[in-house]
């Protein structure tokens, strides 16, 4: 499980964290959404050490993080973003991240799914975005760990993509993984997710399942009832008890 405890972060004035509490259960599929810049990636970071939050606590299994660096080797992580030097080969690219991790991958499954195997030798550089992307995401699961946090997966993969990697997901939650990701694809929540998070100018507007999100905004569905918190942002939805 993942508990934060009042994190604050603030980029000069912007204030984008503005006192987070959340604890994200521990073999669940939990979706965090909100708008575009509500700060789920800032967040995100903060969880993995990449930001350092200027006020609050993160533990990980009621073991405190904050400043330490030992716990990501039992992260799995996709970043919103993905850099890496643009001349690796996609092959010298895995090599490079298996002997950062050292650790026992399985990233010929990936290769196999996502249809990678032509794309071997090819440089970063000229692969679509849709491929990098599926490269990306083999990257960050090919090492199979306990936690698993993958920031906006489906961007630019194809409806095929999409499915397989709802599959694995299905899957990894099956083997027991803690599953956090974020998207903007409603189906991607409505067919996996089994706590919603909902963020929106750096507080949590809404924590449960998504049967509570529709019944408490009102609405008759899922993207209504997103579309009526963003409307009506006075409509503080609290978090439920956790
Ligand atoms: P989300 O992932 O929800 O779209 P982000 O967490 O990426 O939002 O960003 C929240 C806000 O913080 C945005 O306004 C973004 O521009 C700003 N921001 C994020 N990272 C930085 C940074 N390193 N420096 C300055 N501003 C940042
Ligand atoms: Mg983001």
């Amino acid at each position: 499980m993942i508990d934060i405890r009042n994190l604050h972060k603030s980029f000069g004035k912007l204030e984008v964290l503005r006192g987070i509490d959340l604890h994200i259960p521990e073999s669940k599929i939990t979706a965090i959404l909100g708008p575009n810049g509500s700060g789920k990636t800032t967040m995100i970071k903060c969880v993995l050490g990449m930001v350092h939050p200027d006020e609050g606590e993160i533990f990980l299994d009621n073991e405190r993080i904050t400043g330490g660096w030992q716990y990501r080797e039992n992260i799995d992580y996709l970043p919103q973003i993905a850099q890496f030097p643009e001349n690796l080969k996609i092959r010298e690219l895995f090599s490079m991240i298996k002997d950062i991790r050292q650790r026992p991958s399985n990233e010929d499954d990936f290769i196999e799914l996502f249809g990678l195997e032509g794309f071997l030798n090819k440089k970063i550089k000229n692969l679509s975005g849709g491929t990098k992307q599926k490269v990306n995401i083999t990257l960050s699961l090919m090492f199979d760990s306990p936690v698993i946090i993958m920031d906006e997966p489906t961007a630019g993969l194809d409806p095929v993509a999409i499915i397989s990697l709802k599959e694995i997901l299905r899957k990894r939650k099956t083997e027991g993984k803690m599953i956090l990701f974020t998207t903007h694809i409603m189906s991607l929540v409505e067919e996996l997710a089994e706590e919603i998070v909902f963020i929106l100018e750096g507080n949590i507007y809404f924590q449960g399942t998504l049967n509570d999100l529709i019944v408490k905004s009102g609405e008759s569905d899922f993207e209504h009832a997103i579309a009526e918190i963003l409307r009506n942002k006075s409509l503080v939805i609290k978090p439920s008890a956790s």
